[in-house]
């Protein structure tokens, strides 16, 4: 699960990680007080920050929801030296488009803005913490290059990023903090200062079962402090149960329809970009399956993972999510009947087939338990199944369907 920059910040707060201060808000009517409050703490200068689950946002450009050509703003983050600018920003960020390098074309509309601390930076770094699958182990990532994009930094000058690999048994050692400190040149109170800070942050990442806790970047400022100016954290999935109030930072805003419809009924669903919908048990067989339509030259629509043990239900609630994305020109059916029996399978692909009144073609492999009655099924229902025999032959028959 993704969540907001402000929502990080709240988190690495509960766990003493020094943060650029702020205000959340989803109203104009909120700023002025907002503004008043971040004043009462001593702060006169400001950064209007877009809230979406995307980066790049300060080189986004903001448009208008009504007309996608009419710019309104150049950068979704901006320095506000005086609260009238400040105004000024909100009016022209608030509820209308960004568009960054990673929303795509059709961006994002910001309905949240973080109300900032300005402060007066005199070094930008970037910092990462995530799983290292390869070594099962933790890994830090920090580089002198912050502010950039860390993937430009990894193709272009990879030397620049330095590495320090955390046993999960032992935690994070004193002499790792120290060791990532001195590589990216710090000194004095500056080196102090850091070496605190990555501490406590990767506590953080650690206690709040985090896959992914990225600050870029991370600021000195001229008063040599060390804060995290933006603050990105992904979570772990299958550790949310344990996480309440971390669950309830998700924000629906954000997520894909399909995918908020897909997971009431425990549908593992992802949207891609192709055209080749997909219905399949089992996330390997799914992996399998999106290889070989791949491989016969399609482009498969999306993921589907139905489950090993999925009924009639599940299979109609599949189906219905898989059509209702307008791209899909045509379906595979990829089951194999393991715990599910292959003619319930086919009974739900029938009903939600009447149901729906599917226009585009549907190829079907069934194959396991009462895959024969399956197909008895499919043949006397009347409508138009292409029935496959092998996982090959379904994926070219439903690839040829599309060149025709
Ligand atoms: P991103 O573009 O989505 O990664 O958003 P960031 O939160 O990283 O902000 C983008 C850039 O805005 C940063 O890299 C900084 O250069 C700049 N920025 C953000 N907050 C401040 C601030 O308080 N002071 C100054 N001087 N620059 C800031
Ligand atoms: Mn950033």
């Amino acid at each position: 699960m993704k969540i907001h920059e402000y929502q990080a910040k709240e988190i690495l707060k509960k766990y003493s990680v020094p943060v650029q201060d702020g205000i959340a808000i989803t109203n104009l009517s909120e700023l002025d007080n907002a503004i008043s409050v971040l004043q009462s703490r001593g702060i006169n200068q400001f950064v209007v920050k877009s809230q979406i689950h995307a980066g790049g946002r300060g080189k986004g450009k903001v448009y208008n929801p009504q007309n996608r050509e009419e710019l309104i703003l150049e950068g979704g983050v901006k320095f506000s030296p005086t609260p009238e600018k400040a105004k000024d920003y909100a009016e022209k960020i608030l509820n209308n488009l960004l568009v960054t390098h990673q929303t795509g074309p059709e961006g994002k509309i910001v309905k949240t803005l973080f109300i900032a601390e300005g402060l007066n930076i005199t070094k930008e770094f970037y910092i990462g913490i995530l799983l290292d699958r390869a070594v099962s182990k933790n890994v830090i990532m920090a580089s002198t290059e912050g502010g950039v994009e860390i993937e430009k930094v990894a193709a272009e000058t990879p030397e620049k990023i330095i590495k320090e690999w955390i046993d999960p048994a032992v935690g994070l050692q004193n002499y790792q903090a120290r060791k990532l400190a001195f590589a990216l040149g710090l000194e004095g109170e500056i080196f102090k200062n850091f070496v605190s800070f990555i501490q406590l942050l990767y506590r953080a990442y650690e206690e709040t079962d985090a896959s992914l806790l990225e600050i870029n970047p991370l600021v000195v400022t001229d008063q040599n402090k060390v804060i995290a100016l933006d603050a990105k954290m992904n979570f772990d999935d299958n550790a949310l149960f344990r996480h309440a109030d971390i669950n309830a930072f998700r924000d629906l805003n954000e997520e894909d329809p399909l995918e908020i419809e897909a997971s009431k009924y425990n549908l593992n669903y992802i949207k891609l970009d192709g055209n080749v919908g997909c219905m399949v048990n089992g996330a390997g067989l799914a992996m399998a399956t999106m290889d070989i339509i791949k491989l016969a030259g399609g482009e498969p629509a999306n993921f589907l993972d139905v489950g090993g043990g999925a009924n009639k239900d599940t299979v109609a609630n599949g189906f219905k999510i898989i059509l209702s994305d307008p791209n899909v020109k045509a379906i595979l059916i990829n089951i194999f009947g393991g715990i599910v029996r292959c003619d319930r399978v086919a009974q739900g692909v029938i009903e939600a087939t009447r149901e729906m009144e599917v226009k585009v073609p549907i190829v079907v492999r069934l194959e396991g338990t009462n895959a024969a009655e399956a197909g008895i099924l499919l043949q006397e229902s009347g409508l138009n199944f292409d029935v496959a025999r092998g996982l090959k032959e379904a994926a070219e028959k439903v690839t040829s369907v599309l060149s025709n």
